[in-house]
């Protein structure tokens, strides 16, 4: 789970790892981009500010990669 404020209608969500659409490794961030569930839009909300964090989305990636991995034959 990923909390994320919303910056349409302001308001904090919990979003879930289903929810997650990218995640993209930048030097100083790392950007997870996950469809909205206060709006439904699709927002790029960037973690690594705090170590905490980073290892947050760390494991998220991890576990998306599991999720997306086709199931071996
Ligand atoms: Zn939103």
């Amino acid at each position: 789970m990923l909390l994320i404020t919303c910056p349409v209608t302001g308001t904090r969500a919990l979003v879930s790892i289903a929810a997650v659409r990218s995640i993209v490794n930048h030097p100083d961030s790392i950007a997870v981009s996950a469809t909205c569930p206060a709006c439904g839009q699709e927002h790029v909300h960037r973690t690594g500010r705090r170590l905490e964090s980073a290892r947050r989305a760390a494991a998220l990636e991890v576990a998306v990669r599991r999720a997306e991995a086709p199931t071996p034959a």
